[in-house]
């Protein structure tokens, strides 16, 4: 077959130019990428070989070697994994496959600062094509497991690259970097020194479990080649005792786990002994990808049963509730090639996983009592998702529930604990109330906020939609029930209150026969017309039935495709507002009541509204109240 050449996918191409311009100042870490691609390499054909006999490959000696020419200006990685097909290379190689790639581009180009750009690329790691911060151009022949024939790849990183079929590739890939002049004031190194190469590869490849070797360089004519030599330690950095560690191994080793260029957030260690012996080492990230929401993210975490990688996102480890943790576990006493189905029933895996889940959550706890500031960023990027376990982990409930904060009205930026806000409630107050919504700011500005803050009662401020679905599951914290601002009767005022009480009495006889008409009226619309005590600004405002769908449930469980009945509201009216009394007195004082029904209906269609709801004619909706207002002129 002869050299085709390609076209790079746009965002591809975009993201070369951003390496080829870096404005990424460490340059040192497109090693540590070529390095850690040969790895998970070596992982996947010593995985392939012991679920596939069949498979006719050499894994006795699996390893990564660095050859640096100084005189041709070249650095080659090469490992003897799994490789890659003609296919795989045009697919995994000339296109970028995350998801967010154009979303991420967008937000590069508006960060328009170095360090701001630095922090997104970071954000999402472009692996392999980092070599063109370093190399003008680079080549990669491959072979796939299995196959006869191998794949050259070769791009200057410009627009295009090309592709060729070879007959005599080693099996596993080779990737060659011309390298581009060094230059040093711009970080740029000589990457054809070997003590260069010693120092990245010791310092962000070390715990790499596969040997990387580097063969010296012939001295002279005539001597020997030299032995190669191995550059890293291979030691397991959870196998090593904690204080052997450095900090900054342990975010080497993240970095390559959870393919995240930035530090983690914190890091959780952890050593089990006894009968069924693992280590475990795990770290919350300190930003969510992009994905976290999506189907298609890939959770779990690094299996490997006595330093030998079984699985690469084994899910049973953890609960999907904690599926942005990233690490690796080591159980000694499991076979080497159980399958997933098997894991998922596996006794001793859900032993680690009960544990795991224990110390993630502990883990957050310390960190919220310790240091507010990384515990807020943690809530803010997963707290989303740590509420999904108050749904499916009633076991945690309790433990999740100490570390989740909400925001509330009592303070605008200083989120509260349930338990914080149980502290606050005043006498005679026996609920938690809240309120589900979009924003902060939709919530606060909705009517039925009104007394609330009239009484400066506090009301917690949900705006993640799982939010909607937990309150109804917990139901209750401490014996104080979690209630709705927008859901049931509230009365504020009568609670341990008898002369409130019975003023509501004298309110309900004097108004009993309008709420009658208009439920008349209002027909369909409505399942009930009430007085309300939650309003003191606004005439008017529709709530739920305690145990009703809210509208938002409602359209969520639409929005995946279920069938929910149109669930009907209640109107609340605000017997001290003057639209309100104006109305009861026409309607006391008229026999024909029919003038009175357009006024009904703009009350009804202003409740609505009012909580970003649409009326249910609009155009009718809009006549009236042109008529009111030219009538008012
Ligand atoms: P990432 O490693 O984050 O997936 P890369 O751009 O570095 O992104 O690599 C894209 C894909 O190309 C890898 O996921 C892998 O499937 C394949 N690949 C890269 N390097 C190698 C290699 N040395 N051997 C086999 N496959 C590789």
């Amino acid at each position: 077959m002869p050299t085709e050449t390609f076209e790079f996918q746009v965002e591809a191409r975009q993201l070369l130019q951003l390496m080829i311009h870096s404005v990424y100042s460490n340059k040192d870490v497109f090693l540590r990428e070529l390095v850690s691609n040969a790895s998970d390499a070596l992982d996947k054909l010593r995985l392939a070989a012991l679920r596939d006999d069949g498979l006719d490959v050499d894994t006795s000696d699996l390893h990564i070697e660095i050859e640096t020419d100084p005189e041709a200006r070249t650095l080659t990685v090469r490992d003897n994994g799994i490789g890659m097909s003609y296919e795989e290379v045009g697919q995994l190689i000339g296109t970028i496959a995350h998801s967010g790639t154009a979303q991420f581009l967008k937000e590069l180009q508006e960060a328009k600062d170095a360090a701001g750009a630095e922090g997104l690329i970071g954000q999402f790691g472009v692996g392999f094509y980092s070599g063109f911060m370093v190399a003008d151009e680079m080549t990669l022949v491959t072979r796939r497991a299995g196959e006869d024939r191998g794949t050259r790849w070769s791009s200057r990183g410009e627009g295009t690259y090309t592709l060729e079929t070879v007959d005599d590739a080693p099996q596993g890939t080779s990737v060659t970097l011309h390298l581009k002049p060094a230059d040093p004031e711009n970080q740029l190194h000589d990457y054809t020194s070997p003590w260069k190469i010693r120092e990245i590869v010791k310092r962000y490849s070390d715990f790499i479990t596969w040997p990387v070797r580097m063969t010296p360089e012939k001295q002279g004519e005539g001597e020997e080649t030299p032995e190669p030599e191995t550059l890293n330690s291979m030691k397991a950095l959870w196998a090593r005792s904690r204080d052997e560690v450095s900090d900054e191994e342990y975010h080497e080793l993240y970095k390559h786990v959870g393919h995240d260029w930035r530090p983690p957030l914190e890091t959780v260690r952890l050593q089990a002994e006894g009968t069924f012996e693992y280590q475990a080492l795990l770290f919350l990230p300190e930003h969510a990808l992009h994905d976290l929401f999506t189907q298609g993210y890939r959770r779990g975490l690094q299996l490997y049963v006595k330093r030998v990688l079984i699985m690469d996102d084994c899910e049973a480890l953890l609960p999907p509730y904690l599926r942005f943790v990233k690490g690796v576990v080591d159980a000694q006493d499991l076979s080497l090639n159980v399958s997933r189905e098997i894991l998922q029933q596996d006794r001793h895996i859900r032993m680690i996983q009960r544990r795991l889940t224990k110390k993630v959550l502990s883990t957050v706890k310390d960190l919220k009592a310790k240091d507010a500031e990384r515990y807020a960023t943690f809530w803010r990027e997963f707290g989303a998702v740590v509420k999904e376990g108050l749904l499916g982990d009633p076991e945690n409930r309790d433990a999740i529930l100490a570390v989740a904060t909400f925001a509330s009205t009592h303070a605008e930026d200083e989120p509260t604990t349930l338990q914080q806000y149980v502290e606050r409630m005043r006498d005679g107050q026996d609920d938690i109330y809240y309120m589900t919504g979009e924003s902060r700011e939709s919530i606060e500005n909705s009517p039925h906020m009104e007394a609330f803050r009239a009484k400066g009662v506090e009301v917690l401020l949900l705006t993640d939609p799982v939010d909607e679905v937990w309150v109804d599951a917990v139901g209750e914290f401490e014996g104080k029930r979690l209630r709705s601002v927008a859901k049931g009767e509230v009365d504020l005022d009568a609670q341990g209150d008898d002369a409130a009480g019975e003023e509501r009495e004298k309110q309900g006889e004097e108004f009993a026969g309008l709420l009658g008409w208009m439920k008349e009226q209002l027909g369909d619309e409505v399942k009930d017309v009430r007085l309300s005590s939650r309003l003191t600004v606004s005439p008017a405002c529709v709530v739920s039935d305690a145990h009703d769908l809210t509208p938002a449930l409602e359209s969520m469980y639409r929005a995946m495709g279920q069938e929910v009945p149109q669930t009907k509201r209640i109107l609340e009216l605000n017997p001290d507002h003057l639209l309100v009394k104006g109305l009861n007195q026409a309607y006391k004082e008229r026999e024909d009541r029919s003038g009175l029904v357009d006024t009904a209906e703009l009350l009804h269609g202003l409740a609505v509204l009012a909580e970003g709801g649409r009326p249910k004619e609009p155009g009718k909706f809009v006549r009236l109240v042109a008529e009111r207002l030219e009538r008012a002129l």
